[in-house]
């Protein structure tokens, strides 16, 4: 249960499987939270790890967050600057034409803001290629601010800040919301939180509750409908039958469990792309590192032709996440835009992290600690057509009104994604079964 979340302690290092935290500015998924009883439970990012890094050229510069940062950052060219300013006159999308993350924001910022920047971006999200991401499926809220702005994001973007001041204006001081410890406004862009123990706690506290009432371990090969019931066939040959099935299982497999059942479907959920991961969690002493770890941490887009996407600085992040004294790295390997690096040995995988990190980041020292996560498909890529295809899915699913899909392959990676999702798709189940008892 838990899927990619997991939080492992080793030798006092918290190593997350999976995600290592939650934007906090969904109040659905912080309602779960809160009526899970975890609301004490949360701990929000370090006000430090508001500064986030890009590779550029090899070195490491500032993330520009604000209008006067991005005049004066020197990761841009001035040709480069001038083009984002020409933003304010860009048409709107092609009708129907499914753009990619790439071609969209060149389009509207040129290629040198792309390259730099919206590429490492896709990276830093869905461990994704920039140029074959879809921006309808990935980024839908893109498409929203264009068509706001009359074409121009910065357009919508001002509009949007006006109304927003105006709102507060007349709203007088705001309240936050129950249950985050960020004391910030549950808004657009919130802060990334997790839980004490990492993120594996909610899981254990859904397990907890729902003690007695689950299956697990059951690795599902098949489904069957048989008079008017659908027989869930285990590998190991056990079968249990239900009225209502929900499957919440990454797309290729999915696909193989629909095959008998339901063939074209199972096909085009076997065609959506995963892009590989591993995941290198390393463990320093704090003295004499040679770098303060002043943020977030850094992300290298495909311009720089690095076998590593990027790195995290757990421990400017979150607490708890490494003993005294030692700090925590880590680091992301492969990904869409270098999957053959997800193929080096645990050896050879440490070298390349630590010939990156001290190219990078100037630390020559050996990690004390090092912990290798390895996934061959990590991260569903919802790449151009991902819109289409979902569309032929939903539509043929519509001939089985009692089975449901959910989980990260289709509409949304993230953690607050996968739970929203999860709660429509519960509401969905609810109306299935009132109108199986009316
Ligand atoms: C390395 C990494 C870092 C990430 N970091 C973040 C982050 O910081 N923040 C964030 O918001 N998101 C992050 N994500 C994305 C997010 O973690 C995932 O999208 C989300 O956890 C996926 O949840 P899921 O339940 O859809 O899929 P999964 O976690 O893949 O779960 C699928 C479940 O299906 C089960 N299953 C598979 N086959 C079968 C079968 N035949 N029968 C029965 N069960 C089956 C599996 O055992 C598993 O329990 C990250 C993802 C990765 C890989």
């Amino acid at each position: 249960m838990g899927g990619k979340i997991k939080s492992d302690q080793i030798d006092g290092y918290l190593c997350e499987t999976g995600p290592i935290g939650f934007i906090d500015n969904k109040p659905r998924v912080l309602e779960v939270v809160h009526s899970l009883g975890l609301d004490s439970d949360l701990s929000v990012s370090k006000d430090a790890s508001r500064y986030r890094y890009l590779v550029v050229d090899g070195k490491l510069q500032l993330l520009p967050m604000s209008p006067p940062a991005f005049i004066k950052t020197k990761m841009l060219s001035w040709p480069a600057k001038m083009r984002a300013i020409m933003e304010l006159w860009s048409k709107p999308s092609p009708p129907g034409k499914d753009e990619s993350i790439a071609e969209f924001s060149r389009r509207h910022l040129g290629k040198e803001i792309v390259d730099k920047l919206v590429a490492a971006m896709a990276v830093g999200i869905f461990a994704g290629d920039a140029e074959k991401l879809s921006v309808k499926s990935c980024f839908p809220v893109m498409l929203e601010l264009e068509k706001e702005g009359s074409g121009s994001l910065l357009k919508a973007q001002m509009r949007r800040s006006k109304r927003k001041r105006a709102k507060a204006k007349a709203e007088g001081p705001q309240k936050t919301i129950k249950g985050p410890k960020s004391e910030g406004m549950v808004g657009s862009t919130g802060k990334l939180t997790t839980f004490r123990r990492g993120m594996a706690h909610i899981i254990d506290r859904l397990k907890e509750r729902l003690d007695g009432q689950i299956i697990t371990g059951f690795e599902v090969a098949e489904i069957a409908r048989e008079n008017g019931q659908y027989e869930i066939k285990s590998a190991a040959g056990e079968q249990v039958e239900a009225d209502i099935v929900v499957l919440a299982a990454p797309a290729y497999a999915v696909s193989k469990i629909l095959a008998n059942l339901d063939e074209e479907a199972a096909k085009l959920i076997g065609e959506i792309p995963y892009a590989p991961v591993n995941v290198v969690v390393a463990g320093y002493a704090k003295s004499g590192l040679g770098h303060d770890l002043d943020g977030f941490g850094f992300l290298a887009s495909k311009r720089e032709k690095r076998g590593i996407l990027g790195c995290l600085w757990n421990t400017s992040i979150f607490d708890g996440q490494a003993p005294a004294d030692k700090v925590a790295l880590r680091v992301m390997v492969g990904g869409a835009i270098n999957p053959d690096a997800t193929a080096l040995d645990d050896d050879e995988t440490l070298k390349l992290v630590q010939k990156e990190l001290r190219d990078i980041m100037g630390i020559s020292n050996d990690p004390e600690f090092n912990h290798i996560i390895r996934y061959k498909r990590a991260i569903p890529q919802y790449i151009v057509g991902h819109e289409e295809r979902m569309v032929k899915i939903s539509s043929l699913m519509e001939k089985h009104p009692a089975l449901f899909l959910t989980g990260n392959a289709f509409r949304g990676v993230g953690f607050n994604d996968c739970v929203i999702n999860a709660e429509k798709t519960a509401e969905r189940v609810v109306e299935a079964v009132k109108e199986k008892l009316a």
